[in-house]
Formats: C-alpha cells, sequence, structure tokens
C-alpha cells in the first residue's frame, strides 16, 4: 500500500458530505488558480459527482494497485475480483475500476449497471456506508446492502453494513435486547387433581378464574 496525503487527511474526516465538499472546493482552487471562471457559488452536482470519481480512483491506487497495472496492461488479473469481471472504466476521465457484471444491455444508468469497486477496508467506505444507513432513516444490514450497490461495488459489502448498523448508537438504542420472563408458579386450580369443570378458567386477556358451587358427587 502506498501513502497519499490526500487520503491521509480525509481520515479526519467523519462526513461523507464534508468528504466530498473538501476534495471538491480543493478542485475549484485549482480551477480558479489556473485562471478559470466558476458560474455557479455552490457546488454542482457534476463537481461532487467528479470529487467521488477522484477518492474513488485514489482509494483503488492505494488499495488495489497490482490489478490496475494488470487491468491496464491488459492481463488477467489474479486476485479475487477477477470473478467480478472488471475493467477500467474512462467515462469519467480518471479511469477507475468498475465492475463488469451481467447487466450490460439494460437500459439503467451507467452507475447501478457497472459500479465503482470500493475496497471494504477504506475510511471513505465506512463513512459512505454510515451516510446511506443515515440518510435513509437507519436502513437494516439487507436495505443498506442495496442501498450500497446502486453506486457502488463494496467487496463483503454485508459485513460492513452489519457493521455500521451495530455501530449505530440510536439503532442499538433503540432495539435493546429484551430479557425473558422468569417463569412464575401455577395457581393450585391448575395442579391439583379435581373433577371435570369443577374450576374452569378461559385464558383471554389473562386468566379469569372461574369457581364453580361445590356439589356432592
Ligand atoms: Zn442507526
Amino acid at each position: 500500500m502506498i501513502n497519499n496525503h490526500v487520503l491521509q487527511h480525509l481520515t479526519r474526516i467523519s462526513s461523507y458530505i464534508r468528504c466530498l465538499h473538501t476534495i471538491a472546493y480543493a478542485f475549484r482552487f485549482a480551477t480558479i488558480s489556473r485562471g478559470g471562471k466558476i458560474v455557479d457559488a455552490s457546488l454542482t452536482p457534476d463537481e461532487l459527482r467528479h470529487a467521488s470519481y477522484s477518492i474513488v480512483y485514489n482509494i483503488q491506487q492505494q488499495s488495489i494497485r497490482e490489478d490496475f497495472r494488470s487491468l491496464q496492461k491488459a492481463k488477467p488479473l489474479t486476485s479475487h475480483f477477477k470473478y467480478l469481471t472488471p475493467f477500467l472504466d474512462s467515462s469519467s476521465g480518471y479511469a477507475p475500476i468498475s465492475v463488469g457484471g451481467r447487466l450490460q444491455d439494460t437500459d439503467i444508468p451507467e452507475t447501478k449497471r457497472h459500479p465503482l469497486l470500493l475496497p471494504s477496508k477504506a475510511h471513505f467506505t465506512w463513512i459512505y456506508v454510515r451516510h446511506l444507513h443515515l440518510r435513509n432513516c437507519h436502513a437494516g444490514p439487507k436495505a443498506l446492502t442495496a442501498l450500497i450497490r446502486l453506486e457502488y461495488w463494496i467487496v463483503n459489502a454485508r459485513d460492513i453494513a452489519r457493521r455500521v448498523v451495530r455501530s449505530c448508537m440510536a439503532c442499538v438504542r433503540f432495539k435493546p435486547k429484551l430479557e425473558n420472563d422468569l417463569m412464575g408458579s401455577l395457581p393450585p386450580e391448575r395442579v391439583q387433581s379435581q373433577q371435570p369443570f369443577q374450576k374452569c378458567g378461559v385464558d383471554f386477556c389473562g386468566p379469569f378464574n372461574t369457581h364453580l358451587p361445590q356439589s356432592p358427587i
């Protein structure tokens, strides 16, 4: 793994949105420094998308550099990513690794058809999944896994989704583990031998004890 000072700086940011904004403003600064003009005062969706591609590309360069080189030289991959039929997606200008999959012929958006490959151990991956969890009303692990797949392909997505839900204080607090009740003692009418229908009970809204008058048998 190689050191990347930008990614190093991003590990200090705990918000996914702030992470994107930091990189997008850095690109803005570079554009203005080169004499470029900024039309909109607030960040545009294109600028945010460009920032996310840049972050993912740098994470891939840091974590799976060997796979990058193999794909650039059109060599077969040796890592377990080879089963995902990855390829270099040059449509964004960065050429990050995207997942091939079996949805080439569908008319769904490109990000869903070929999601970007995102290593699970990166800090950015964690804050992205956490962002999805919070934005979607504290989605559970299954829903979270489905939401992740809409944009990124995270290896072991189910595992990271489970860990994010378990680490959420609100989810833990509102889903406490219930204690089992202690077993109570049965009333004497139910455990002592008697004539049939001498005493009856109906289990409806709690037991109502019914006592029949004593009659000689
Ligand atoms: Zn939660």
